[in-house]
Order: structure tokens, then sequence, then C-alpha cells
């Protein structure tokens, strides 16, 4: 189906795969409203998108803060007037092993990578069920697929995304018409890995990269628009995409 004209919100569009899926969809004649803590990035891709013709618009936003999403989100509907499709892709990866207690870190993945999901569900939702459409895309991870050691917690997170989008897909498809998309990405070459606070495990994770070609983010963000353009009878409910190369 054609989103041409359509309204997007994205969490986490100031890096990595929010900011590609942020250009690609402003590209495909989607209004975007960009969401993110880091408000001099917004600004630079919200000119980046009027210079080439698009609409969009800043939402300094943290997602762990409810209050910022309803006012981020009333932000956007008013300069826009409806929210038909939100991308929830803001998210953390400071990993360590459990042993090491980081209790800190895991509160804070726990904080954007689950309940932020949850706060920004809950502000677009009534926009999406009085319109009778709409398409919430989630960003889980293969570590919403899969159990690895080093990344419990975050794995934690990640499942929690997938199962809340196949709740989400069960309860509001039907009934609501709403579709719902969990994108399980492997290895994607961003600024991910920046989270990491113990130097051997970032060091760790930063050598996968001399051993095989990282997803770039426009992957994903293809991934997103296939999910969203697909006949309006159609939910593409998981999609997972790994680099050809990540043999794990
Ligand atoms: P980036 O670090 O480039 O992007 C993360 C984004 O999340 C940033 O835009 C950041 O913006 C935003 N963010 C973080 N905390 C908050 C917050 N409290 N409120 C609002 N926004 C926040 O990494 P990616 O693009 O890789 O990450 C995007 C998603 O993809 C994440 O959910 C990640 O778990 C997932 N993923 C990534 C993979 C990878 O290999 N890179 C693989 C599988 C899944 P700001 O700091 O400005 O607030």
């Amino acid at each position: 189906m054609s989103i041409q004209g359509k309204t997007a919100l994205i969490t986490g569009a100031s890096s990595g795969i929010g900011a590609a899926t942020a250009l690609k969809l402003a590209k495909n004649g989607v209004k975007v409203g960009l969401a993110a803590r880091r408000a001099d990035r917004l600004a630079a891709l919200v000119a980046e998108i009027e210079r080439d013709g698009g609409q969009a618009v800043a939402l300094e936003m943290d997602v762990v803060d409810s209050a910022s999403v309803a006012s981020g989100v009333a932000k956007l509907a008013e300069a826009f007037g409806t929210i038909d499709i939100l991308f929830n892709n803001a998210g953390l990866m400071p990993l360590s092993d459990v042993e090491a207690l980081k209790v800190e870190e895991w509160h804070r993945m726990v904080d954007v990578n689950i309940k932020g999901v949850l706060h920004t569900t809950a502000a677009v939702l009534p926009h999406m069920i009085a319109a009778k459409s709409g398409h919430i895309v989630n960003t889980s991870s293969i570590a919403g697929r899969k159990v690895f050691a080093g990344l419990t917690v975050y794995c934690a997170t990640k499942h929690a995304i997938t199962a809340l989008s196949d709740g989400m897909r069960i309860e509001l498809g039907k009934k609501h018409n709403i579709r719902v998309t969990c994108v399980q990405p492997g290895a994607v070459e961003t600024e991910l890995l920046e989270q990491i606070s113990d130097p051997a495990v970032r060091r760790q994770m930063e050598e996968l990269k001399t051993q095989m070609e990282f997803l770039k983010a426009g992957d994903i963000a293809d991934t997103v628009l296939f999910a969203l353009q697909s006949p309006s009878h159609m939910d593409i409910a998981e999609v997972f995409v790994m680099p050809t190369q990540q043999a794990w």
C-alpha cells in the first residue's frame, strides 16, 4: 500500500537505524516526527529532509519519561494532524556479564528498551484506534530470538519486545485494523556499541567488524519500508534480517 502523505513517529531518530529510516520514509513521501534526546542531531536531520523536499519535525524526547513522550506526540499530531506509523526503535545495549552486577545499566536497558516502547505505544495508540488504522514497527533483535552469554539482560529486553509485538498484533489487528511488525536485525553498523562501558567487552564487540561485513542502517530502513508498503490485508509480523557472514 502507498505510504505517501502518511505521518510517522520514529524514536531513536538521531542516529543509526532510526536516522536512516527517517530519511528513507521522508523520501517516500512520509511526514516524519524525529524523536530522540540529542536535539542538535535532530535539527540537522530535519534540515537534510527539508532540503530534499520532505517534511519533518524534531521532537526532543526521552522515551523513559512518559510526560516527555506525551508532549512530543502532541506536538507531532498538531504539526501533521494524524499519526499513522510508529517506529519504536530507540534502544541501548550496554553489554556486560551478569556477574559484573552493572545494575544501573540493567535498569537503563529495561527503562529505554521496554518501558520506552510502552510509553510511546500508549501515547500513539489512541490516534490509531480513532483512525481505525495504523502500523507499529518495533525494533527487536536477533537477541529477541536467541540468548547469548554476555548479552543476558539485553536479550531479556529484546525478547520482551518480540512478545509485546506478537501480543499487540493479535489484539490490535482484527479489532482495530492496526498492523504490528517486529524487526529482528543481526549486527548493524551504528553507534550502539558506544554504550558499552566495559573496555574489554567493547573491544570484543568492535573486533566482530573485522570478522564480517555488518548490515548497514539503510538495510534495516529498506526492511521497514517493505513492511509498511505491503498490502493492507497483509501484516509482515516478524522479519529476521542477518548479515550474510554472521554465522551465529
Ligand atoms: P544507535 O546508538 O545509533 O541509536 C540508538 C538511538 O536510540 C539513538 O537515536 C538514541 O538517541 C536513541 N535513544 C537512546 N536512549 C533514548 C532515550 N532515553 N530516549 C529517546 N531516545 C533514546 O543504535 P542503533 O541504530 O543500532 O539502535 C536502534 C535500535 O536497533 C535499538 O533498539 C537497538 O537495540 C536495535 N538493534 C541494533 C542492532 C545493531 O547491531 N546495531 C542489532 C539489533 C537491534 P539519543 O541518544 O539522541 O537520545
